[in-house]
């Protein structure tokens, strides 16, 4: 749903009874990533608001380059780089006489490595999703002009315009306003919310109180410029952050779940910066003596095995992986790292349609056994619990292995990219709706996996009667 409260349009008799007196989420800024957040957030049923000052995204962006893992995050939402004409690059090239080459080709991940967009088309095509999503209400032409922390809830101030103000009680505000950003303003003068935030000089925001104001992206931190990588580490926040909110929102998780938002995401975004420096000295240095030095090991590198593949890959790039958060601590014997994506790949169904793998996961928690029907090594009580928390299961199976079992309703995995190469048959893993491990293990053990993830969430597991879904 839309709203213009342009003055064009603010005559019109009970536009005011149109907005919310409450949501659960206050979307503040319809850029790429606001967009992309109230997206996320009304497609797991969650009641947002999205806001922005302007009434269209500005047409002078230029073309931005988004990686696989940015295309990856916008697949959650039903959209892939066909709907807003990206072209894929064949070859990135990062050049200097002396240092010679990057460059990448290739498909990861089930999308291509790097795809060049312009951010209007990203930007109108997000929009226009976000229109025909009941769960949202989409609000342009009204300004954020102050919030108050409540109890339970905050209070924003909205300027639609004219002199007309407008309250909405949220339970959470997310900061998306970019790198201007009013609600980190506010907060550095006010230092009551919780927040993830941190500026380009490296200095720790203060961070105090209710958990009810989240910065993203600009708004949060500002990369070097060199690294053109600023809206795809946003995504990843977004995608890390509203999982989170809805579980809790809808009652199926302790919010003290929402503290690994910033636990998790801070180290990534510190070595996205240390990288955009480090590529900054390699690229521009400052002296000719270091500079050479530099260039030389550089060029020696990519004569020595394995670099040259690790730098034309850009295998250097810092990686969403996570040394503490919302996983199950990794112990020995486990296969796949917890705390780091599930990679994605081309799955074959029992009909013959191939999709890619995170589609076949669903929006929740998803329970995979490689090779093996998982559930049938569930105790009812223990699967009723894990679909209450918005739980799937699944089986992905090797390609060819329908030939010999009877795999009705299980995946066949096309490029080998799980089994055999990741694990064996009979394995199984958790996975969480933004595709991180949690846990995994022997597939006899799945009791154990389901109920040491579920933990996590901070609630009994008894008390997950009622699905998330509805
Ligand atoms: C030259 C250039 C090249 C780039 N290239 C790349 C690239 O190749 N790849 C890449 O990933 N990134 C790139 N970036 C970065 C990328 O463009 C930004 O990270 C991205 O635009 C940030 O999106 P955002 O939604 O966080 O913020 P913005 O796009 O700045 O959106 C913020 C929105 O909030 C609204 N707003 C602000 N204040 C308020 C308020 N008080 N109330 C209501 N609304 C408000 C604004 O109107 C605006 O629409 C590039 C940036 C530049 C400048």
């Amino acid at each position: 749903m839309s709203t213009n409260v342009d003055a064009s349009t603010s005559c019109q008799p009970g536009l005011h009874a149109k907005l919310p007196q409450a949501v659960d989420v206050l979307v503040v800024g319809l850029g790429a990533l606001g967009a992309t957040i109230a997206n996320l957030l009304a497609r797991y049923g969650v009641h947002v608001m999205a806001i922005d000052k302007a009434i269209d995204s500005p047409t002078m962006h230029g073309a931005i380059a988004l990686n696989n893992d940015a295309l990856r995050i916008l697949q959650m939402i039903g959209i892939t780089e066909r709907d807003f004409d990206a072209t894929a690059m064949p070859h990135v090239r990062m050049r200097r006489p002396a240092f010679g080459k990057f460059s990448m080709v290739n498909n990861l991940h089930g999308h291509p490595k790097f795809v060049s967009v312009h951010q209007h088309d990203l930007e109108h095509c997000l929009r226009q999703q976000l229109e025909r999503d009941d769960c949202a209400d989409m609000v342009v032409g009204a300004t954020l002009t102050d919030f108050a922390s409540k109890q339970d809830c905050i209070i924003a101030t909205l300027d639609l315009g004219h002199g007309r103000r407008y309250s909405v009680e949220t339970r959470y505000l997310i900061s998306a306003d970019g790198a201007h950003s009013l609600v980190r303003k506010l907060i550095e003068q006010n230092s009551k919310a919780r927040i993830f935030a941190q500026d380009g000089n490296h200095e720790d925001m203060e961070s105090t109180a209710s958990r009810r104001v989240f910065l993203a992206g600009d708004a949060a931190y500002t990369a070097p410029p060199w690294l053109d990588q600023d809206l795809a580490t946003g995504l990843h926040d977004a995608a890390n952050l509203c999982w989170k909110l809805a579980w809790v929102i809808y009652d199926h998780a302790d919010a003290q779940i929402l503290d690994t938002y910033d636990e998790e995401r801070r180290p990534h975004m510190n070595a996205m910066m240390g990288f955009g420096n480090f590529i900054r000295k390699c690229v521009t240095p400052r002296h000719r003596g270091p500079g050479l030095i530099m260039h030389g090991l550089l060029r020696l590198l990519r004569c020595v095995s394995p670099w040259p593949t690790y730098l034309q890959e850009l295998g250097i790039n810092p990686r969403n992986i996570f040394r503490r958060g919302l996983f199950v601590k990794q112990n020995k014997g486990e296969k796949l790292a917890h705390g780091s994506p599930l990679p994605q790949t081309r799955v074959r169904g029992s009909d013959g349609t191939t999709r890619l793998s995170d589609d076949v996961l669903g929006r929740g928690f998803a329970l995979i056994g490689f090779g093996v029907d998982v559930s049938s090594f569930l105790d009812a009580s223990i699967a009723a619990a894990f679909a209450a928390a918005g739980g799937s299961i699944v089986q992905i199976i090797h390609r060819g292995q329908r030939l010999h079992v009877e795999a009705h309703g299980a995946w066949e995995d096309l490029d080998s990219a799980f089994l055999p190469r990741l694990v064996s048959v009979g394995w199984a893993a958790v996975i969480r709706p933004d595709k991180i491990i949690i846990h995994d293990g022997p597939a006899t053990d799945a009791n154990r996996l389901i109920r040491e993830s579920l933990t996590l969430l901070g609630l009994p597991i008894n008390f997950l009667k009622f699905s998330l879904w509805g």
